[in-house]
């Protein structure tokens, strides 16, 4: 059996459409290959009706299953729910629920798959996107590349499929810091690329702000690896060196000339800079013990309300 998973956060108005779309090209290449498929929608916990038009969906359909969270735990809650249900599956496909990822490329997919490959990513280009947000990603992609230790590429998300093993293995990261992006590299099976046309939304909005997306980044940066209290190190090196030099300078100086009062440029400057880098250094570390305080928390990355899985899938 193949899945299509689907987490959903206030989709009310396009999740019929991303079903008969899914049901159109899933019915006909399962009937074409001869395989079994069921579509499973996270209800992220939505303030809409999205459940109750999942929960009619399912009862006109026996391939429609859903899991519904009891408040909003995030988008990557939702997957990690989806794939620990889904480990029996033969293959997982991940795809957004607003359409964004077009699902006429299910079946290369699978295809592929067949062919043996683990992991089939769809990448987008950036078509249709202002010339800003373009740059600042691609410029994001070239630093944060250098700094972690997977490679992180633009334009590929969480449309994928993903053979069982592959999930198996997501799954077994159970981390409550989860960057998926990163943990999909970090597994490794090389991705066999697909890549299509951008599509705007078709409905709904945008979950993403500008500030969730400088969070986003900053959490692909840490939550990845230690190079930025390396990176601290580093800095108070330098810094310790410039001062010492600094130091040297002034004394040989002051012993030849005497001590000359005005200062107060340098004096500010350091104090200021020096301020500043202590401040920024406390932020790195921090954020790492952050992390790991949620994580020692243990605390279950998601809370099921309902669903129509039997006990052991869900569990
Ligand atoms: N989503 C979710 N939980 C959230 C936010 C989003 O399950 O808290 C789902 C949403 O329903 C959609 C997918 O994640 O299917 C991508 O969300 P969105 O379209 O807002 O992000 P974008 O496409 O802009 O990256
Ligand atoms: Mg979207």
């Amino acid at each position: 059996m193949i899945r299509i998973l689907v987490p959903c956060f206030n989709e009310a108005s396009v999740i019929e459409k991303t079903y008969a779309e899914l049901t159109e090209i899933m019915q006909q290449d399962s009937r074409n290959n001869n395989y079994k498929y069921e579509l499973l929608f996270v209800d992220d916990g939505s303030k809409d009706n999205t459940l109750s038009i999942i929960r009619q969906l399912a009862q006109q359909d026996y391939a429609v299953k859903y899991i519904s969270f009891s408040r909003n735990f995030g988008k990557e809650s939702a997957m990690y729910a989806g794939l620990k249900a889904s480990v029996e599956a033969e293959a997982l496909i991940i795809l957004d629920g607003d359409l964004q990822h077009p699902p006429t490329l299910i079946p290369q997919m699978i295809k592929y798959f067949r062919e043996g490959e683990d992991q089939i990513v769809a990448k987008r280009d950036r078509a249709g996107e202002n010339l800003i947000r373009k740059r600042v990603s691609q410029l994001y992609y070239t630093i944060i590349n250098k700094m972690v230790d997977v490679t992180l590429e633009d334009g590929v998300g969480d449309f994928r499929l993903l053979s069982q093993r592959a999930v198996k293995e997501i799954v077994n990261m159970g981390e409550y810091n989860r960057f998926s992006k990163g943990l999909f590299a970090w597994i490794g099976f090389e991705p066999k690329i697909i890549e299509y046309q951008n599509v705007n939304r078709v409905d709904g909005e945008s979950k993403w702000s500008f500030s969730s997306l400088l969070n986003y980044g900053i959490d692909g940066l840490i939550s990845f690896n230690n190079k930025p209290l390396r990176a601290i190190i580093y800095l108070g090196l330098f810094i310790c060196g410039m001062s010492f030099l600094y130091i040297l300078f002034n004394f040989i100086y002051t012993i030849n000339y005497g001590v000359s009062t005005p200062g107060y440029f340098t004096t500010i400057f350091s104090v200021l800079f020096l301020g500043g880098i202590q401040l920024t250094s406390l932020g790195v570390i921090g954020e790492y013990i952050g992390r790991i305080y949620y994580e020692v928390k243990q605390r279950p990355l998601y809370i099921v309300r309902q669903t129509n899985l039997n006990e052991q899938e869900v569990e």
